[in-house]
């Protein structure tokens, strides 16, 4: 367990919190949790839910969601008396209502109905609303509408202006997978249940809103925006973004909307690209159903790299310079158009069929669209880090497993069920001709100090970014390495990787912190004032805690902290200080930081079981 104190950049940021420490997937769609982490899950089968509204006022000045969510529900079964939704401690109900339609002409009948919220989970309640008997009655719609305030649940991101990218205005996102929407709605918080949804939401003058919707409208003068979502959607996958948004179309179907400090590079890094993505997947899997493809980039306190929201990805901004990089996670979340959001899992249990049907679809397209070759180099260095996140797992950890409940003795009993790395892997021969020189290279690195000159012929300049993320990743594997090796490694690439992107960055200074490398710490310090998302900070804060630079960490933590998110900014706190004789609360006084502690997607779980909330998935 020790290796646990320093796990590796996961290989696609989906972070898996495991009982006491923090890892990673691996890239095998890990997502899981117990069907009881959904109150709902107990009365869900009772109702159609055809379609919700929300009618929302965000408040930027007092960072709160104002208004009300209707419901339009038809029970299917005969005596149902309660309708049980899951909610959050962070969302307060005012009033819950209720309309049934007079039957036969009658006029309709309008109920104030008794409700009462109880503890669930630690991070979610049961609001179970009791429902006239009288009037209620099976395959017979009703509508239930419920009064509400929420403010910083885990769904919802509020970050000042300082957080964003162009820090001039506030802006405020949601992130709902995957059992966080319940804080900005109550809601069946399970991918079981689909429907339309529609909304209007209103803000101060000079906020742009988007939702995950089909449609949408604006009304200058009242300063409301209008949304409808007319293809049904599980509640994880209704997400809004407030702020200073400014758009370019890309396509026929797609435009970016970003703030305009960054809309520029945004365009200019997809231009083009997203509608041919786009055509080979419709080419691969059939129509593209959404209508809309567009893409908001969001400021880097995004806590994972990108979200399938349906007809708007939602992306990390940081990602914007690293092109390879940027490409697999738009093609990604493009594939889950397919595979995720037109066809869902049922349970949050099998959350594994969706990221990992969207994953072979993703690859089906980059072999289209970009060759055999392209795909198996990024096959191969996410291998390598599903084979890191095994090691760091240890032997038959359970959260190796595909599936954690399958019907016994299937065929495929031992693949879905067992623990460990893949039986088989994939033929990735075909990207030999970009692997072949990243290991020969790796070879020449072995235990001792190679030729420099020998060294010198390979030329990681014209190297593609995921054959020197490859690279540096095979090392990274290796630390710690002999000092005389570590300076050489320094005077041959530490430069020339200074001017490459984050992602190649990120892994040099991993090497650089756990081989306690002082001559590259500078290049350290300035990386973490640069870089304020949680993929990039977190990863070098557990290497410099785990190592001898604590002090040199929680040095920067305090040059860089006001520019960090609340949450990130917990985190790091945690990181620095759980493990030594300081702790939080008796640390040095750091910015204040919301009471929200449960809200917090990486949190370790309080009893030591793997819960949903832990599982972040990107995408
Ligand atoms: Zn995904």
């Amino acid at each position: 367990m020790a290796e646990l104190q320093r796990p590796t950049l996961c290989c696609c940021r989906k972070v898996l919190t495991v009982p006491g420490n923090k890892s990673c997937e691996g890239g095998r769609g890990l997502a899981r949790c117990r069907p009881v982490d959904v109150a709902s899950a107990s009365n869900f089968h009772s109702f159609k839910l055809r379609h919700f509204h929300l009618d929302l006022h965000l408040n930027f000045a007092v960072k709160r969601m104002t208004g009300w969510q209707v419901l339009e529900l038809t029970p299917v079964q005969p005596g149902v008396q309660s309708l049980i939704l899951d909610t959050h401690p962070s969302l307060l109900i005012h009033s819950v209502d209720c309309k049934v339609p007079g039957a036969s002409g009658a006029p309709d009948v309008f109920l104030s109905l008794t409700y009462r919220i109880e503890p669930f989970t630690d991070y979610g309640s049961s609001l179970n609303i009791s429902l006239p008997a009288a009037v209620i009655r099976p395959h017979r719609a009703f509508r239930v509408t419920i009064r509400y305030t929420t403010t910083d649940g885990p769904a919802i991101w509020w970050l000042d202006a300082e957080l964003t990218c162009g820090q001039t205005r506030p802006l405020v996102f949601t992130q709902g997978h995957s059992v966080c929407n319940r804080s900005f709605f109550p809601c069946f918080d399970t991918p079981a249940v689909k429907s339309t949804y529609s909304a209007t939401v209103r803000v101060p003058e000079g906020v742009t809103v988007l939702m995950s919707a089909s449609r949408s409208a604006y009304s200058k003068q009242d300063r409301v925006f209008q949304f409808s979502m007319e293809y049904p959607v599980p509640a994880y996958l209704v997400a809004l973004v407030a702020g200073d948004l400014q758009h370019a179309d890309i396509g026929p179907r797609s435009r970016v909307w970003a703030e305009p400090c960054i809309l520029t590079c945004a365009v200019s890094k997809l231009g083009g690209s997203v509608e041919r993505w786009l055509n080979v997947a419709e080419g691969l899997f059939g129509p593209y159903v959404w209508g809309r493809y567009d893409i908001v980039f969001l400021p880097p306190s995004f806590p994972i790299v990108a979200m399938e929201n349906p007809c708007l990805t939602f992306i990390i901004s940081s990602i914007l310079e690293s092109q390879e990089f940027l490409l697999i996670d738009v093609i990604h979340e493009i594939a889950h158009g397919w595979f995720g959001n037109a066809v869902t899992n049922a349970t949050w249990e099998e959350m594994w069929l969706s990221e990992g049907l969207a994953t072979y679809a993703q690859r089906r397209i980059t072999t289209e669209a970009y060759g055999d070759s392209f795909t198996c180099l990024e096959t191969v260095f996410r291998l390598d880090a599903l084979h890191r996140q095994m090691r760091l797992l240890g032997d038959n950890n359970p959260v190796s497993k595909l599936q954690a409940k399958f019907e016994p003795g299937l065929e495929f009993e031992r693949w879905l069920n067992g623990c460990g790395p893949p039986l088989c892997e994939p033929d990735l021969s075909a990207g030999r001709a970009l692997t072949g020189p990243v290991q020969h290279l790796c070879d020449l690195w072995g235990v001792d100090a190679p030729d420099p000159q020998v060294i010198s012929t390979f030329d990681l300049s014209s190297w593609s970014t995921f054959q020197t993320v490859l690279f540096l990743d095979r090392l990274l594997d290796r630390s710690p390495l002999p000092q005389e090796v570590m300076s050489l490694l320094s005077s041959c690439y530490s430069a020339l990787l200074d001017g490459m992107n984050a992602e190649v960055q990120i892994r040099w200074l991993q090497i650089v912190v756990r081989n306690s490398f002082y001559p590259d710490l500078p290049r350290v310090r300035s990386f973490l004032h640069k870089h304020t998302s949680r993929m990039y900070t977190v990863p070098l804060y557990e290497d410099l805690c785990g190592g001898v630079m604590k002090c040199f960490a929680v040095e920067v933590f305090y040059q860089t902290q006001a520019r960090l998110h609340p949450n990130l900014r917990r985190t790091l706190q945690q990181i620095l200080f759980q493990s030594s004789a300081l702790n939080t609360s008796t640390a040095p006084s750091l910015l204040a930081t919301p009471p929200s502690a449960p809200s917090s997607p990486t949190d370790p779980p309080a009893n030591g079981t793997i819960a949903l909330r832990d599982v972040n998935v990107s995408a």
